[in-house]
């Protein structure tokens, strides 16, 4: 019997999409040889997706559809298509035709060479907008300078997981995911390939700006708590040189009789007030990750799907 393989594909609002993209992978495993199934995760579409997912499901054999009870985010989606599929492999990809299904069969081969992770780098493009490309590269500098794991700029959640890699972030209980660092987390033997993305099809991104730095926060803090340090050395450093200052007072209270100061007591008192409300702050996203943790409420609700 051939393998199966399992394409994981989180959809919200992307109702014009889905049935291209089934299509799309539909015509690319007519000419491997394996099975295939593809599970669409409906993240808690606001429009018709869910219908058409059924539709899809009703006519054709190997379509499987997951639908939250909400919105619960493109991380939690992955999640649930992990959680639930079957396949030898599974191979994430986004609803909107932008991660290329033409690259699946170089993903499968790649498997066969004997790697269990095989993920894909976006190489620099310019059709995607200036302050995504370069809020993006900035985000890999600093997470790769603060954390013990190196992640390729450009990484996308396309990717192709043997199994035994989908047993182990399965197993993650983890409530804020980051997929892109938990698979290098995971270890095992990774390769990385190239490609470049294509337009999204229609519909418009879900990812805000806010949303991107809410995600890149998330990430930082998943994966290294360095950020935590950085206070204590920064104070370590200040009271340091506020030593030398007290030298220069009494010399000048002696001396040179009225201090004047206005100018730079102002100025110290903004400076540490912010930068003890970003430490605070710092603390504080910490704090918050064990408060949600500590909740161990579910990644993401199922309200309905086809699959046992
Ligand atoms: N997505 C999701 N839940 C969300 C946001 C996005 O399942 O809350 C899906 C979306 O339907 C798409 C994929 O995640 O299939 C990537 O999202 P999008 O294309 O909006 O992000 P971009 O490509 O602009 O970074
Ligand atoms: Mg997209």
């Amino acid at each position: 019997m051939n393998k199966l393989v399992s394409i994981v594909v989180p959809v919200y609002n992307e109702r014009d999409n889905v049935q291209l993209l089934a299509k799309a992978v539909h015509n690319i495993f007519e000419n491997l040889p394996y099975r295939y199934n593809i599970i669409f995760v409906d993240d808690g579409s606001a429009d018709d997706t869910l219908d058409i997912l059924k539709e899809l499901s009703a006519s054709h054999s190997n379509m499987r559809y997951v639908s939250f009870s909400r919105n619960f985010g493109h991380q939690a989606a992955l999640k649930a298509g992990l959680d639930m599929a079957e396949g030898d492999c599974v191979i994430s990809m986004d609803g909107d035709m932008q991660h290329p299904p033409e690259l699946i069969p170089l993903l499968l081969e790649k498997w066969e060479a004997g790697y269990n992770v095989v993920y894909t780098v976006r190489k620099e493009d310019s059709a995607l907008p200036y302050v995504k490309r370069k809020t993006s590269s900035a985000f890999y500098s600093i997470l790769n300078g603060l954390s013990d794991i190196e992640i390729e700029k450009g990484t996308a959640d396309f990717r192709l997981l043997d199994k035994t890699v989908v047993g182990v972030l399965r197993n993650l209980h983890e409530y804020e995911l980051f997929f892109r660092g938990l698979v290098k987390w995971a270890g095992f033997k990774q390769i990385a390939i190239e490609y470049t993305p294509a337009q999204r099809n229609a519909g418009v991104s879900k990812y805000t700006y806010k949303k991107m730095v809410r995600f890149a926060l998330q990430g930082f803090t998943s994966f290294s708590n360095r950020p935590l340090y950085a206070a204590t050395y920064i104070g370590f450093t200040f009271a340091l040189l506020s030593l030398l200052y007290i030298p220069y007072v009494i010399f000048s209270f002696l001396f040179e009789h009225p201090i004047s100061g206005w100018a730079s007591i102002i100025v110290t008192i903004a400076f540490f007030g912010g930068l003890q409300l970003l430490i605070l702050g710092i603390i504080g996203i910490y704090i918050g990750k064990l408060f949600t943790q500590s909740k161990q409420r579910p990644v993401y609700i199922v309200k309905e799907s086809n699959l046992s």
